[in-house]
């Protein structure tokens, strides 16, 4: 059995991201969030695209009002307004001011703004009574961004930040890679779908609708393959398909050692070359990675819902980010926090327990989910965000002691 850290590492060196040209589209920058920049960015523009005042005042010579103040102030002729978006159409000679408003372009001549909480205007006079420091309130063009200079990296994921400077350089559209297409499909005689009547001995293909959120959830796009009877001929059609169709295949079900746990014997009959069979971690102990000339990767997964979900996070999501294009931060956020409860495991392998983390003051609190905590047991899965690592050869952690936490969800407080 694999330790998890080194099961994720062989995953990653099996995978490579998604190339270019061929894997990339240009899309909208309406619809850029979440999609991963192919093509580096850069600007013809400058940002400020000109000399602009960042305060509503008056633009002055710094010269005239360097030694205004209470005692000796300083009277301006205010020789044009100037609100933002129209161009100046004078110079300001000594003596002369613009009422100016923020983001209007600075009239030539003009060296500094004085914010109007410190002047007193009188019709086409103003009177100034504080000086102010050179250049003060002047946002100077390429003071920010020097067009021609890199201003986004290739291989990031567009949030909103990103989208508002691609929004400034005028750059409508852009050059991102595609979304992976991950297959997915359920193994298993037992199994329905949600909308059929159960028989006795029947259960709801779950995996399905939990892997394809997931998915989804990571910026590729789910091909459902549905659920596949426990027959060899019609499962190894199915491999078959989804190891064509897709970059990556995630099927549940079938890789532990029962008897008609068939899919590790198909993939090798498929000319698969199988990496991992199982990992040391509970739950997913079984878990078979596998991979096929001039094609992606195949997961092969367990069936009990919650390790299926736990694969996914611990196995699946390192890899998702890797092929996606993304150029860094592929592995899952691990976070230090304090168990509230005591946390057991058997010791033998990397034990995780859902729960929840939350910010308390400031520090982050894991709160076991309540119920049972088998693999089967997906209810008390719902409404946790967070897995707590007990690592290999421990057996428990008390109530108050720090411990790993692997997020499976963004933090929302
Ligand atoms: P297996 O890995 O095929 O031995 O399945 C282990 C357990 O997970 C069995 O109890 C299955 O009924 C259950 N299971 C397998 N596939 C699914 C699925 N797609 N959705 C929900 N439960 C499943
Ligand atoms: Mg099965």
């Amino acid at each position: 059995m694999l330790p998890a850290q080194e099961a994720e590492q062989i995953i990653l060196d099996l995978l490579l991201p998604l190339s270019i040209p061929k894997d990339t589209e240009i899309i909208n920058l309406q619809s850029a969030r979440g999609r991963i920049l192919a093509k580096s960015i850069s600007s013809k523009l400058d940002f400020p695209y000109w000399d602009n005042s960042a305060m509503d005042g008056y633009a002055v010579r710094y010269e005239d009002v360097q030694q205004a103040s209470k005692e000796t102030p300083v009277t301006l002729e205010i020789i044009e307004e100037i609100p933002a978006g129209l161009v100046p159409q004078k110079a300001i000679s000594p003596k002369q001011t613009a009422r100016i408003f923020t983001g209007a372009m600075l009239p030539e001549g003009a060296d500094t703004i004085v914010i109007q909480e410190n002047t007193q205007r009188n019709d086409n006079l103003v009177t100034i009574f504080s000086s102010p420091q050179p250049q003060q309130f002047v946002r100077h063009r390429g003071s920010f961004y020097r067009a021609g200079e890199p201003m986004l990296e290739s291989g990031i994921a567009l949030d909103a930040p990103d989208i508002a400077v691609l929004a400034t350089a005028q750059c409508n559209e852009l050059t991102v890679y595609r979304r992976p297409k991950i297959a997915i499909l359920s193994t298993g005689d037992e199994l329905v779908t949600p909308d059929t009547p159960l028989k006795p001995g029947q259960i709801v293909d779950s995996n399905q609708y939990a892997l394809g959120s997931f998915v989804s959830g990571n910026g590729a796009k789910p091909i459902f393959l549905g659920i596949i009877p426990d027959q060899p001929a019609k499962l190894k059609a199915a491999i078959k398909q989804a190891i064509a169709e897709a970059d990556i295949v995630l099927s549940t079900g079938g890789v532990s050692v029962g008897d008609y746990d068939y899919v590790d014997r198909i993939l090798e009959e498929l000319g698969g070359q199988i990496h991992i069979r199982s990992v040391a971690v509970k739950p997913g102990k079984p878990l078979t990675v596998a991979s096929f000339e001039n094609s992606g990767l195949y997961f092969g997964i367990p069936g009990n819902p919650v390790s299926a979900l736990v694969s996914c996070w611990r196995f699946v999501q390192p890899a998702i980010k890797k092929l996606s294009g993304l150029k860094n931060n592929w592995q899952p956020t691990f976070i230090k926090a304090i168990t509230k409860q005591e946390l057991r495991s058997a010791g033998k392998r990397e034990t995780y327990v859902w729960g929840k983390l939350n910010i308390v003051e400031g520090i982050p609190e894991f709160s076991l989910a309540g119920g049972s905590h088998s693999s089967g047991n997906l209810i008390n899965l719902s409404q946790t965000n967070a897995l707590a690592v007990i690592p290999i050869g421990q057996t428990s952690v008390a109530a108050g002691e720090s411990i790993k936490v692997m997020l499976t969800k963004q933090l929302s407080n």
